[in-house]
């Protein structure tokens, strides 16, 4: 019976022990520092000893993108890589690419080559700067008929190459984007590489005209920190909704949950620290600087934030930082769920991309400092990313839009699909009274004080961090918390990067005709913030994001509310809205109906899963045992009857239970027939059926499971509780 393997479960769980895994030591055994063995598997072409000095200084300068590399360059590194991972022990390479599934792929070639009968070992300059996987197995969202297989991977020089481990052997990964015959980006990095080249331009520009003469170069910076949950290997594999969806489909929820708010920071039990002490472990190795690790607010429910890194980078790094959540968890019998909401009723899992620009002169552009004429500059930026954020705001919803993230925004627990901008208390004041004192004067001391004084105690400001908000500023950057857990963080990334860069071209604009009108640096960027705030200003909310208050009063303000996938991506055919994608350079048209497209049918792909994941487990699990409940009820009625004993309490469970499973199957009848029935709509229509109409009604089939889950006994019940999932570790 179903039950025992539950009880199975339940035992083998509670005999679990924390895993010892293989900390580094050196050759006497002892514990190395982490600074001792950080990025052992990352090549670092500074060291290698192939290479010469001129050739390093080559690839320093075709890694900053001033120049391309040459074959002679090219062969040279794969020569000094190859050397360098076959010391690794690596057997095998692969270009390692992100497709628009949202995850990674990979393709393993050997190293194993011949010379005539010899065998050796090889790495030609073309196997390192390009391979050619087929192209028709990924999404592509129609953009090509599949007879025109071909697509190509390229290297992206400017993220590390690295060596990955697994149980028998290791893998030199190569870092590449994944384009399509015809140039078509299939991928998430080319286009975020893309809006860091424009990113770099635009904003080099400003801080040109401004007087920065010494920037060369601008870069965004992203710090991605990544929430998961924990659950028992052998209740995952006892739920099928957990392995086909990610996420339980119906489940009762447990007396206790995270109302007493003990779990976010709370003690981190044993067996999940040593879990997460290995996850460390294996990311310090391939250079990714995990720093922060705590209990989030849900039980089971966890974090890891890493140093920030530049945007492409950080972007990579956080599938690695997927993949070894995922690996090492299996080791200690754990399963990590990325899913945006794997538990309904609990908070569900974001991804917070901590995002800012920093020059080659190391400046944070979003740094306040405490000297007045820098505080001009950041203001203006500031200005000009709160426009980005109210100007395109429906473009960047659509970038976070996703079938589980559909659970997080507008519940009660995630920043919601109004995309508003929180600034604190203290710079709203600063940008208000700015706005408010009229035509700004370069002389008005007052205002300069109240703007330097203000600022500097910004640092200190953490007083009004806004938990609620979907885009905060948190004192030296911005914080777009409405990211999606499982998400490839790339895809919102450029889409942020566009809008920015969109609003950057105008402040440019208006800095030069304000200086050219014989206005001084600080008085041009003084017309920027006042432009852009005056005009923004509405998309500015420090209040609580949770409330249905602000849900009236954003409506008031005009601000969109984008609360499904289907009217989230339905933006990118609104050329109104997508087109600063194609004006910026950062997407091609193609690529923009390939977004949408692969998007659409991946929603309803998921939920089509989930529709008929629920339908079965309510056939095969949840009803068998409601009827074997009612039938053990009738007999106990009639034994009781009988014997002359009162039955009312067994007569109303029964008359309860079969009332609920009546209704139960009558509604998971209809949803399934429904859903079989809309397939005569196109695409499009068929999305937004899914999400208005199957939706809901998937949760009503919930609710009637999760009633029964109450009435009958617990030794009964056919799939792990959340009280198993949760709570026994
Ligand atoms: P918080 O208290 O707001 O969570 P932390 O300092 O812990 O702030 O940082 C959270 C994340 O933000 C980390 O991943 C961190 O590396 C990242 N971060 C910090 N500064 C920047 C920056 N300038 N650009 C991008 N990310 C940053
Ligand atoms: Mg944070």
């Amino acid at each position: 019976m179903a039950n025992q393997l539950r009880q199975q479960a339940r035992l083998t769980v509670l005999g679990r022990k924390p895993r010892k895994c293989n900390v580094p030591v050196n050759e006497q055994g002892k514990y190395l520092k982490v600074s001792q063995y950080y990025g052992e598997n990352v090549y670092n072409y500074h060291l290698s000893k192939s290479l010469s000095l001129e050739d390093k200084e080559s690839l320093k300068q075709v890694i900053e993108g001033k120049r391309t590399i040459d074959r002679a360059l090219a062969t040279k590194v794969a020569n000094s890589v190859l050397e360098w991972a076959i010391s690794k022990g690596a057997t095998h390479f692969c270009h390692w690419f992100q497709p628009l599934t949202g995850s990674t792929a990979e393709k393993h070639d050997a190293f194993l080559s011949f010379d005539n009968d010899r065998p050796l070992e090889q790495l030609s300059a073309s196997q390192l700067m390009q391979g050619e996987p087929d192209a028709s197995s990924f999404p592509n969202g129609g953009s090509r008929a599949t007879f025109e297989a071909r697509g190509y991977t390229t290297w992206d020089l400017t993220s590390p190459l690295f060596i990955q481990g697994s149980t028998n052997g290791k893998t030199l990964v190569i870092p590449t984007a994944f384009v399509s015959y015809h140039g078509d980006a299939l991928d998430t990095k080319t286009p975020l590489l893309r809006s860091d080249l424009k990113i770099n331009e635009v904003v080099t520009k400003f801080c040109q005209l401004i007087g920065m003469k010494d920037v060369n170069r601008v870069i965004t910076t992203c710090g991605a920190e990544q929430e998961y949950f924990l659950i028992d290997k052998a209740f995952y594999f006892s739920r099928q909704d957990l392995v086909m969806t990610g996420r339980a489909l119906f489940g009762s929820l447990t007396s206790r949950n995270q109302q007493l708010e003990d779990h976010y920071f709370g003690m981190i039990e044993d067996r999940v620290l040593a879990y997460m002490q290995e996850v460390e472990i294996e990311l310090y190795k391939m250079g990714i600087p995990a720093k922060t690790r705590h209990n989030e607010v849900a039980p089971g429910q966890f974090e890891l934030a890493p140093i920030f890194k530049d945007s492409n980078v950080a972007a990579d790094s956080n599938q690695v930082v997927m993949t070894v959540l995922r690996n090492v968890a299996l080791k200690h019998d754990f399963v990590c769920l990325l899913h945006e909401k794997p538990f309904a009723g609990v908070n569900g899992s974001g991804k917070h991309l901590n995002w800012s620009m920093s020059t080659d002169t190391n400046v944070n552009l979003l740094e306040p400092g405490n000297n007045p004429h820098e505080n001009f500059r950041f203001l203006a930026v500031v200005a000009t990313v709160v426009e980005a954020v109210y100007r395109h705001a429906d473009i960047i919803r659509m970038g976070i839009a996703s079938h589980g993230n559909d659970h997080r925004l507008g519940a009660n627990e995630a920043p919601p699909s109004i995309m508003s901008v929180f600034l604190g208390t203290t710079l709203t004041s600063i940008l208000d009274s700015m706005i408010s004192g009229g035509k700004y004067v370069a002389s008005n001391k007052t205002l300069l004080d109240l703007g330097a004084r203000q600022l500097a105690d910004l640092f200190k400001d953490n007083t009004d961090r806004n938990r609620t908000s979907p885009f905060a500023f948190t004192g030296n950057k911005f914080e777009f918390r409405a990211c999606g857990s499982s998400a490839s963080i790339g895809y919102p990334l450029s889409i942020l990067n566009a809008a920015v860069i969109d609003v950057f071209e105008d402040t440019n604009k208006i800095i030069e005709e304000e200086m050219n009108k014989g206005k001084s640096a600080d008085e041009a960027l003084t017309t920027v913030i006042l432009k852009w705030y005056g005009n923004a200003q509405r998309a500015v909310f420090n209040g609580d994001g949770y409330s249905q208050e602000w849900v009236k009063e954003a409506e008031k303000r005009g601000l969109g509310n984008l609360r499904t996938t289907p009217e989230a991506i339905s933006v990118l055919k609104d050329s109104t809205k997508s087109s600063v994608l194609l004006k910026t350079g950062v997407f091609k048209e193609s690529e923009i109906a390939t977004r949408h497209n692969v998007m659409l049918e991946r929603y309803i792909k998921c939920r089509q899963i989930e529709i008929k994941t629920l339908t079965g487990m309510v056939l095969k699990q949840v009803l068998p045992v409601a009827v074997d409940y009612k039938a053990q009820l009738a007999e106990s009625i009639k034994k009781q009857k009988d014997a002359g004993v009162d039955a009312s309490l067994e007569l109303e469970l029964l008359k309860d239970l079969a009332n609920l499973s009546k209704t139960l199957y009558e509604q998971t009848v209809n949803m399934a027939n429904n859903l079989e029935a809309y397939h005569k709509h196109d695409e499009e229509t068929l999305a937004k059926k899914i999400a208005q109409e199957l939706m809901p009604l998937s949760v009503k089939v919930a609710d009637l499971c999760n009633k029964i889950e109450e009435i009958v006994p617990d030794e009964n019940w056919p799939v792990p509780k959340y009280y198993d999932m949760l709570f026994i570790r």
